[in-house]
């Protein structure tokens, strides 16, 4: 079982399949093409969660340094395995690395057995009845919905795990990105995020006993705890969102109308996630190109000042609360507030006139939850290039924004140490005059 994005022992399809064939070596690679992709923060949290599926299964994880074929093929030579059992990818890398695994194995005799997705519906099943995927949300989740009834995958009792030795992890990032690092997260009461199940599932508990009801009300409030920050547990796949969705068929057995629209609303961001997986699938250049290439000759601005004003912004030094907050908390914590992310994303295309790719790299770093899918097209969302995206002309005044959804201040007194002070930053730019400015760039490629 080569475990990927599926650090679980419960609810996990392929690993039930591996199980009910016999002896199960469990196995981690640690891939040299990870380093390009994560800073420490991420890499810190890859790296418990890696330890606490060990734990999970005695201490047997197999910990493998190197590229996936060397690892597999060899493993195959030593150890006799016929199957290597994956829960199946979905990404453009994740693809391309797994078809030519797949051909190294059966050169050396053994298969590649893909068995479910980290989806409630892997992507690429919702299809219109013509045969083609679904370009918009709406009719998308309508769809997805009537296929979303999966059951929860049995644990296997008493697997037969192997034993091999493993090889010590080495250092995969050296770019500091501040998350969970001991000196950002010492002034936070707790770890934001924790790689236990326990941990995980007690969070879920809580969410689902008295936060899951008034969800709709409180989501979009940045200084409230409202949303159910399984997003990091989800990315590395100590959850499924089967499971998820199960417990939330019992929560909504037993409420009221009022709770059940919470619920309603939840299950459909559950059901956003699994949207941007199936258009990354079936569109996979829009990892990082323009979804809407009618959008390409937008200008945007590359040049040495654009590289400064992409620095105050990755730092919080925009002068900007709600933009500041976000960035600082995304930087102390490796997470930020989906209201918070949909505003400095704006921020850096229609304020400072820089590309979404750069804002979408840095939030790959950093974020615990980075998630090719949800972040790429949540840029293009916000940049005005992508799916159901926010129609470019429609530009967030932070100012307003922050009047909405940080009316007393709070979030950005909680992330910001200079906040009401004179020490506090003045905004780097006017936004009025930016927004005239982006919206003449508009006008230009609209001809
Ligand atoms: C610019 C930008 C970048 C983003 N990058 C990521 C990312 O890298 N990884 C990521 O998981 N989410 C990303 N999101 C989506 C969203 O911000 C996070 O999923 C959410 O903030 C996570 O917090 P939560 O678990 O408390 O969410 P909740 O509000 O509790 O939502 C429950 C779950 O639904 C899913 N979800 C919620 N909102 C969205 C959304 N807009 N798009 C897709 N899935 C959603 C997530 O899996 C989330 O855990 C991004 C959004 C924007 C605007």
């Amino acid at each position: 079982m080569w475990f990927r994005r599926d650090l679980r022992i419960d609810d996990h399809a392929a690993l039930a399949a591996a199980a009910s064939e016999g002896d199960v070596i469990g196995l981690f690679v640690v891939d040299p093409a990870f380093a390009g992709a994560f800073g420490t923060g991420r890499e810190r949290f890859m790296r418990e969660a890696v330890a606490s599926l060990s734990a999970q299964m005695g201490g047997s994880l197999l910990i493998k340094v190197g590229d996936p074929i060397t690892v597999l093929t060899e493993l195959v030579a030593q150890t006799g395995a016929h199957t290597v059992y994956v829960t199946r990818e979905y990404t453009p890398y994740g693809r391309d690395r797994d078809a030519r695994v797949a051909e190294a194995l059966s050169a050396v005799g053994a298969r590649l057995r893909g068995v479910g997705s980290n989806y409630i519906v892997d992507p690429g099943r919702v299809l219109k009845g013509s045969g083609d995927p679904y370009a918009v949300f709406t009719p998308f989740s309508k769809v997805w919905r009537t296929l979303a009834t999966a059951p929860v995958v049995d644990t296997p009792k008493n697997i037969s795990w192997m034993i091999v030795p493993s090889d010590p992890w080495p250092v995969i990032s050296d770019r500091p990105t501040g998350a969970n690092d001991a000196e950002s997260s010492a002034a936070l009461p707790q770890p934001w995020f924790s790689a236990e199940p326990d941990a995980v599932q007690t969070r879920w508990e809580q969410f689902c006993g008295s936060g899951v009801q008034r969800y709709h009300e409180n989501r979009d409030l940045a200084a409230i705890d409202g949303t159910s920050r399984l997003s990091v547990a989800m990315r590395w796949g100590l959850v499924h969102p089967r499971s998820l969705m199960a417990d939330l068929a019992e929560v909504d057995a037993a409420s009221d109308e009022q709770a059940r629209e919470g619920i309603r609303v939840f299950t459909s961001e559950l059901a956003w996630r699994e949207f941007y997986a199936d258009v990354l699938f079936h569109k996979p250049h829009t990892a990082w190109r323009n979804l809407n290439q009618k959008m390409d000759p937008i200008a945007v601005d590359t040049d040495a000042a654009a590289r400064e004003k992409f620095g105050r912004w990755t730092r919080g030094e925009t002068g900007f609360g709600i933009v500041d907050a976000g960035m600082r908390q995304l930087l102390a914590t490796g997470w930020m507030h989906n209201r918070v992310r949909m505003i400095v994303a704006s921020f850096l295309v229609k304020d400072l006139h820089l590309p979404w790719q750069w804002g979408a790299r840095h939030f790959m770093n950093h974020l615990l939850d980075g998630d090719l899918a949800s972040n790429q097209h949540g840029w293009q969302w916000a940049a005005g290039t992508g799916t159901d995206a926010a129609p470019y002309f429609r530009v967030f005044n932070p100012h307003t924004q922050m009047e909405r959804y940080d009316p007393t201040g709070a979030y950005c007194a909680q992330w910001i140490s200079e906040w009401g002070t004179t020490q506090y930053l003045a905004p780097m730019v006017d936004h009025s005059a930016e927004r005239i400015e982006a919206l003449a760039r508009y006008s230009a490629i609209r001809g």
